[in-house]
């Protein structure tokens, strides 16, 4: 689902990733950690087509995504890839159906069709009470769920997750971790989580260490 061959990367003189392969399988749940500066984020961003590698390929999906313009980039983006970032990033203007549907609509989804999946999909995470609330009137681990209900609605072959329950107390935490899984189960979903979370590292199916920009073989 997921292959990088020799990505490099640089901001300025500091180099940050210093030569990655990785291949993900479809339906792993791989989590990345390391200590901070390792490089994580950056190369979740690289893997997202965010931001863009200085030497190296990507495959998502058996897309060469460095071959894409820039607008069939946008699109592939948004079809193939769900993200989910530590704080929820919601609108904070909008309800939680309409944070839900952002994706679809982007996509070039009806508003009517865009609305039935954001509903089946707030239903499917256990949210469809919540549908009409504002963020602020939602507790930490439904803002969570919400933005991970927006990260599926396309049904992503992919979802990034960074830091993703960084910002939620331990019952939240397991609920959000536990939820992956069960996406994972029933959609198929590969997921690439970075994560600072003993835990959930443990949990998952596989670990990648990231040190100074590589992957270390040391566990
Ligand atoms: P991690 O997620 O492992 O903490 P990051 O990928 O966020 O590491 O950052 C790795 C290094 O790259 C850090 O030293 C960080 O300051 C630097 N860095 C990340 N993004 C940028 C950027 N846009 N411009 C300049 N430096 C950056």
């Amino acid at each position: 689902m997921i292959e990088l061959q020799g990505i490099t990367k640089s901001f300025g003189t500091l180099q940050v990733l210093k030569g990655i392969d990785l291949m993900i399988e479809k339906g792993e749940v791989v989590s990345i950690v390391g200590p901070s500066g390792a490089g994580k984020t950056t190369l979740l961003q690289i893997i997202g087509t965010l931001d863009k590698a200085d030497t190296g390929t990507i495959l998502l999906n058996g897309t060469e995504v460095s071959c894409l313009k820039e607008k069939e980039l946008s699109a592939f983006r948004n079809r193939q890839i769900g993200f989910v970032f530590q704080f929820h990033q919601l609108l904070p203007e909008f309800t939680a159906l309409e944070n839900v549907m952002i994706p679809a609509l982007i996509a070039g989804t009806s508003s009517s069709e865009a609305m039935r999946k954001a509903k089946e999909t707030l239903a499917f995470l256990g949210l469809s009470e919540r549908a009409s609330h504002k963020p602020a009137e939602l507790s930490g681990g439904e803002k969570q769920r919400v933005a991970v209900a927006r990260a599926l609605i396309n049904n992503p072959a992919v979802i990034l997750a960074d830091e993703p329950s960084g910002s939620l107390d331990t019952r939240n935490k397991e609920e959000l971790h536990q939820l992956f899984f069960d996406l994972r189960d029933k959609l198929g979903q590969t997921f690439v989580i970075v994560t600072h979370d003993e835990n959930l590292a443990r949990l998952t199916d596989r670990t990648i260490h990231m040190v100074d920009g590589r992957i270390s073989l040391k566990i």
